[in-house]
């Protein structure tokens, strides 16, 4: 790209502040403004979790990327219900279409009215795409969950139907369970291309469940309406590295999109960096981690959002504690009423529990052995590129998805006996992967040849560096 292209380009980036999703907007806007000093980019999203990605993201905003509050949606005055994280996503999704044009407008103001010339959001916010077709300027939706999640929403009619009729033509409900006394949850999904290795059980909630799930709710309803806009985008982007998906699936993709750009997983720098030094790290875990022996350390974390019931907490801490393995666990405050009682004395010395790890430097950390997860799409290659493997225990969204690859297809981890935390079951598991056994090894070998697959796609020859390329050259001219 010539020095001078980017002159009078202005990007809106437009955040999802939910979950784990404003890290990977933010660190692909930085990464391009980097590489485009001469365009401005103004990143949209809410103070509350722009004030959080400021104290955990570690990214350096480059002098032509500037971050902007926007509202949050929840009316003056109004008492969230607590226990009931979707109201507060839906507030936001009511008002998000009003409260980013406002954004863009003191975006406009504040850069001496540059016009805004492309629009790079999160795919949830399906209204950037009429937004950016009346303000006649490009459209990248950034797409953050696993490709195969994205394929399984494309099919989402088709696998319903096909659901719906091997259940017996009846009504779906709930957690798999059918009308009628067949139960084909554990079919495979030989019809998608490129989701053969899935079973309609690993798929979420809201595809199962079709027309029928809580369609007065604004983020069913964006979910489903995911793939009716994309294809209207310049370029769909894509928060993976298109070698470690399946040519079926990456050649069923592009057929459905103008374009689709994988530019690599972007909560991690591939390769890894060498870890800051460990006095340098607030959280306490890289000098905690440096006490330890190699590989013996069990990491636990489910992400930002999602948490097992209270028991399965319990029977979780019983099975560190019985096993003695030195545990370093990310328990947000309010799960740590679920321990049992004088869990936090009796191990002082096992374990450290912090509200937030520096994950992926934890998982570089050569003392940590196994990961302990939801399986969410950036914590599991997080633990590939640490050469961590898994245990497994899927809660939402496509962890499922991503569960079933991680064992069955990649095997580079297990998922918890009778997918629910036993104290019993998860004893097994921490033998079974931290163990010296032929299974363990196996995993950890596998483990090693998927992280030179990253490392190499990764590269100055991989898929993702022309990608990218082509990304900045839409953004740029
Ligand atoms: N994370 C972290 N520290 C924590 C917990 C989570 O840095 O204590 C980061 C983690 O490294 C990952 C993200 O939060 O990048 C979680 O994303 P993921 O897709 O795995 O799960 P989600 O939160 O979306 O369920």
């Amino acid at each position: 790209m010539s020095q001078s292209s980017g002159k009078n380009q202005h990007v809106a980036v437009l955040a999802f502040p939910f979950g784990c999703h404003p890290w990977p907007l933010l660190n692909l806007a930085s990464r391009l403004a980097s590489a485009a000093p001469d365009v401005s980019f103004s990143f949209l999203n809410t103070a509350k979790s722009n004030q959080k990605l400021s104290a955990t993201s570690g990214v350096h905003l480059p002098h032509n990327l500037k971050s902007y509050d926007v509202a949050d949606g929840v009316p003056e005055g109004h008492v969230l219900t607590p226990g009931n994280p979707l109201e507060e996503v839906e507030l936001f999704l009511e008002a998000a279409p009003e409260s980013f044009r406002k954004g863009i407008d003191m975006a406009v103001a504040e850069t001496g009215q540059q016009k805004i010339t492309c629009i790079l959001n999160d795919a949830f916010l399906v209204f950037g795409c009429d937004m950016a077709a009346d303000m006649h300027v490009k459209w990248a939706p950034l797409y953050v969950p696993a490709p195969y999640d994205l394929s399984a929403h494309i099919y989402s009619a088709l696998i319903h139907e096909t659901y719906a009729k091997a259940c017996g033509g009846g009504e779906v409900h709930g957690n798999g369970g059918a009308v009628g006394d067949l139960n084909p949850i554990d079919k495979t999904l030989d019809a998608i291309p490129g989701l053969s290795a899935m079973r309609f059980g690993d798929l979420p909630q809201e595809i199962l469940q079709g027309n029928h799930s809580n369609s007065s709710s604004i983020f069913a309803r964006t979910l489903r309406r995911i793939w009716e806009v994309l294809p209207r985008a310049n370029a769909v982007v894509m928060n993976s590295f298109q070698e470690l998906n399946s040519t079926i699936l990456t050649d069923d993709l592009k057929s459905k999109f103008q374009d689709i750009l994988y530019v690599g997983f972007l909560t991690l720098i591939v390769p890894t960096p060498p870890l800051p030094p460990s006095h340098s790290d607030a959280t306490g875990c890289l000098p905690w981690l440096d006490e330890q022996k190699p590989t013996s350390v069990a990491y636990i974390s489910f992400g930002t959002v999602a948490a097992v019931p209270p028991h399965e907490f319990a029977a979780l801490a019983e099975a560190l504690e019985a096993s003695c393995v030195p545990f370093l666990w990310s328990l947000r405050e309010n799960f740590k009423a679920f321990l049992p009682n004088g869990f936090l004395e009796r191990t002082r010395k096992q374990g450290k529990i912090v509200p937030w790890a520096p994950q992926a430097h934890v998982l570089s950390h050569k003392a940590v052995g196994v990961y302990v997860t939801h399986c969410g799409y950036n914590s599991v290659f997080e633990s590939i590129v640490g050469e961590v493997p898994m245990i497994c225990r899927p809660i939402l969204g496509d962890n499922k998805m991503n569960g079933r690859m991680v064992e069955d297809v990649w095997e580079i981890g297990v998922r918890v006996e009778g997918g629910v935390f036993t104290k019993k079951g998860m004893v097994k598991s921490l033998e079974l992967v931290l163990g010296h056994g032929q299974h363990g090894r196996r995993m950890r070998e596998k483990i090693r040849d998927l992280k030179e697959l990253v490392v190499k796609a990764a590269g100055p020859d991989g898929i993702a560096s022309k990608d990218f390329k082509t990304l900045l050259e839409l953004i740029s001219q």
